[in-house]
């Protein structure tokens, strides 16, 4: 079935008023999927609402569905957090995808000492366009929450200071322990924090190997990994720790 997103904002007031798409979705499904008066779409906003609904009138610019049924999906039981260190965009849309395909709640980017390139100040509108195109491949009702922090791993620390399991995903060979299935077990929600490709500064290590503040530095095995093989790898790990 063909799925198609509509801002919560854009959400009428009563269940049985027409849901209506306009712009980039309507354009998708008129022009690109052209559906059909009288056929059956999903709905959904990214945030757990979802709708079956029927096609009732197709225009150039706007696309009215009637909807049929509509069903609000819990969030996961416990939030997972994906902060990855600003780095080139190669594999960033591919990222975004997964985020979706494994239940991350949010990803957030920062900017290390060692980021190749500056970060926005504010998520891209193309990032948001590659959640909801992951949430419409695998039928997802939600949308990881997207955040950049310009001022560093100081800003994460921040705003990360509610979420009560903080790993820091560490390269170097010496020191951390490794992840264990038992720090993604149970209730709890996480963070992964991981660096660039250039890794994280000393500055950095010392900020998340002070005893106070609140990081568990943690490896994933001796082999050094590319940025997204380690963050697939703690979305994986943490999806499949919480099914
Ligand atoms: N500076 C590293 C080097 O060249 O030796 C490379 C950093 S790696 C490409 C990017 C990030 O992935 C790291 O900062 C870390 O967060 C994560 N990472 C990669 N391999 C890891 C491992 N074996 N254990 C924990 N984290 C890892």
């Amino acid at each position: 079935m063909r799925s198609f997103y509509l801002d919560s904002s854009d959400w009428p007031e009563t269940p049985d008023e027409r849901l209506i798409l306009t712009g980039t979705e309507a354009h998708h499904a008129s022009r690109v999927i052209r559906v059909k008066v009288g056929e059956e779409v999903r709905v959904f906003d990214g945030i757990g609402r979802e709708a079956l609904a029927e096609v009732d009138y197709v225009g150039k610019n706007r696309v009215d569905l009637a909807p049929r049924e509509v069903r609000v999906s819990p969030p996961p039981a416990r939030s997972v957090t994906l902060a990855v260190a600003w780095t080139k965009a190669l594999r960033r849309s591919w990222l975004l995808e997964k985020a979706v395909e494994l239940e991350a709640s949010a990803v957030w980017f920062w900017q290390a000492d060692r980021s190749q390139g500056k970060i926005p100040d504010e998520p891209k509108e193309t990032w948001t366009a590659q959640l909801v195109a992951g949430a419409k491949q695998c039928e997802s009702a939600w949308v990881p929450a997207l955040r950049t922090f310009p001022k560093g791993f100081p800003e994460v620390a921040a705003a990360a200071a509610a979420i009560p399991k903080r790993f820091a995903l560490w390269e170097d060979p010496h020191q951390p322990r490794m992840l264990t299935a038992n720090d993604l077990d149970g209730p709890g929600d996480i963070l992964f924090v991981l660096g660039p490709e250039g890794g994280f500064s000393p500055k950095e290590e010392a900020l998340f190997t002070d005893a106070g503040s609140g990081f568990v530095p943690v490896s994933l095995g001796r082999r050094i990994l590319r940025w997204e093989t380690a963050a697939l790898l703690c979305l994986g790990l943490a999806f499949w720790s919480g099914s």
